[in-house]
């Protein structure tokens, strides 16, 4: 598609190439943070079809601090256990060991279309509509620093060219714009094809539980989506590629699930993969652009509004020259681990229970009959936080050094390097966004439930809800050399 000096131009400071759950979040964080910026997507509006599910406890904070989350609360299903086999044995309450740790326990199950409607709804509301139908084709990054990214876009009207400082590329798992940058997307495809139908009229599926199925020779997950009987059904089929009917007829049979009708069928390969990187130059790669997993932890989609968060407040900072350009490096350095983790122990412990055929079916009653003893147990320890909060995706931590590095006093507070912390207080403190700066405070507020807040320090809360640095108070003030070590660390590094 050749373009020319004569082609329209549009200039922007920000261009988030894809308006999935991800883009939108980016953009209308950069939008609020008062940054100029365009989202821009190749199809005609918010997808129709239901595909990710689940909204886990961190993804509420962040639609708490943009004032949506009584919208997703209002629309959606909220499910608080796994419940393992269909009968009504106890299973696992995992709302319950998030309780004090997050303001919103248990999942929400709130589809991908409704989170896109949302956000994009809001968008519009807000004066930053998205642009449907222009679709991303190439791309020239500049060679100076100060240079902009120029983009060559197809529009319904032709051709088109945008001029940006910085680009998101939230373009999905085959993302163009990554492919422009020629960066890996290293990992594997499974051999197993993935399946999940959305069914209406299921019966024994409680409402409010997720409620994982082991057969012979398959292992399912079902997802409560409403009334009805109306819910999710995922599971490994095998290594062939089904046609609906017999992948359906396959999965009755061997889980003895009965439904009335069909809604949603897809089957498809899943993909364990991470770019080799997140950054190059003024471009950056957030969402399945940059990673994709499977998605029976119902993390994707999460994975991906946390990017956008991130990415987006990062920017902003950038932009009103708050951070130095440096700082952008902090983008891959904390969110490409977390979707390194998601890959590396989700997928594998997928693999090990859900994949089908006899010889794992053993595997997987045993594995029923010892979680169903053990998992309650395991909960009423302290382990049952800890795995409630990597469910949640609460407990992501972003090391302020290198690991190996001595750890400068301003980071040693574990509470650094976490989300804060919530109390009711501090939850009303941190909505403040749509104001163009945020430099705002000292807040007082009271430890919170977990008693992992303290009164005798003072936190440096980033844009994102992460502490960035943590000071002891003594007779009511901070040392400022203290404070001037970790600032300078912060600005310039990020
Ligand atoms: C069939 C299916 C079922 C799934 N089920 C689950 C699930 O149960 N649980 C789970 O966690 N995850 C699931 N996922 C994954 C989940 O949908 C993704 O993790 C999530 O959508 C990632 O969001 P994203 O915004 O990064 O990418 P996407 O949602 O893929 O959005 C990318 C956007 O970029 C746009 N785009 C692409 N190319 C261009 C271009 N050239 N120019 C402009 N725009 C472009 C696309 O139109 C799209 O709107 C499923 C995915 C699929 C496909």
């Amino acid at each position: 598609m050749p373009t020319t000096s004569a082609t329209p131009l549009l200039e922007t400071e920000v261009l988030v190439v894809g308006a999935g759950p991800t883009g939108l979040m980016a953009g209308l964080v950069l939008h609020r943070r008062g940054v100029q910026s365009l989202v821009i997507d190749g199809k005609a509006g918010p997808t129709r079809e239901s595909r990710a599910l689940v909204v886990q406890a961190r993804s509420m904070e962040i639609y708490d601090q943009l004032g949506l989350a009584e919208q997703v609360l209002a629309g959606a299903n909220p499910a608080e256990r796994i419940q393992l086999g269909p009968d009504a044995a106890p299973g696992i309450d995992f709302g319950r060991a998030q309780e004090g740790w997050t303001r919103f326990p248990g999942a929400q199950i709130f589809e991908q279309s409704l989170n896109e409607e949302l956000l994009s709804r809001t968008l519009t509301a807000e004066g930053a509509a998205v642009r449907w139908g222009l679709r991303f084709a190439s791309l020239e990054v500049p060679t100076g620093p100060s240079g902009r990214v120029e983009l060559q876009v197809e529009g319904p009207d032709g051709p088109l060219r945008i001029r940006a400082r910085w680009v998101i590329g939230a373009d999905g798992a085959s993302s163009p714009v990554r492919h422009a940058l020629d960066l890996p997307f290293e990992g594997i495809t499974d051999d197993a094809t993935f399946c999940v139908a959305d069914l209406r009229g299921v019966t024994g599926s409680p409402a409010n539980s997720l409620t994982a199925r082991f057969g012979r020779q398959r292992f399912a997950i079902t997802f409560p989506m409403g009334p009805g009987g109306h819910v999710r059904v995922v599971w490994l089929h095998g290594e062939t590629e089904p046609a609906q009917e017999a992948a359906l007829a396959g999965m009755r049979e061997d889980l003895a699930l009965t439904y009335d009708r069909v809604d949603w069928f897809s089957a498809y390969r899943v993909h364990h993969r991470v770019a080799s990187h997140f950054r190059q130059g003024p471009v950056l790669l957030a969402g399945d652009a940059a990673h994709v997993h499977s998605p029976v932890g119902g993390q994707g989609m999460n994975t991906g509004l946390q990017d956008g968060h991130h990415l987006a407040h990062l920017l902003a900072d950038v932009s009103a020259g708050h951070l130095a350009d440096a700082a952008l490096d902090r983008y891959e350095r904390e969110r490409r681990p977390v979707a390194m983790t998601l890959i590396n122990a989700t997928d594998r412990a997928f693999g090990v229970i859900a994949r089908p055929g006899p010889g794992t079916g053993f595997l997987r009653r045993r594995a029923r009959d010892v979680l169903g003893v053990l998992a309650p147990r395991l909960l009423a320890t302290e382990l049952g936080p800890y795995v409630a909060g990597l469910l949640g995706q609460y407990r992501i931590r972003y090391h302020a050094v290198p690991k190996g590095d001595p750890v400068p006093r301003w980071a040693r507070d574990p509470a650094v390097g976490v989300r804060l912390p919530p109390t009711e207080e501090n939850a009303e403190a941190h909505r403040p966004t749509g104001l163009p700066d945020w430099v705002e405070g000292p807040f007082t507020f009271s430890p919170d439930l977990r008693g992992r807040l303290r009164t005798d320090r003072l936190y440096l809360v980033r844009p994102d809800g992460f502490v960035a640095a943590s000071w002891p108070v003594h007779a009511g003030a901070v040392a400022v050399a203290d404070v001037r070590e970790a600032l300078a660390a912060y600005v310039v590094r990020g």
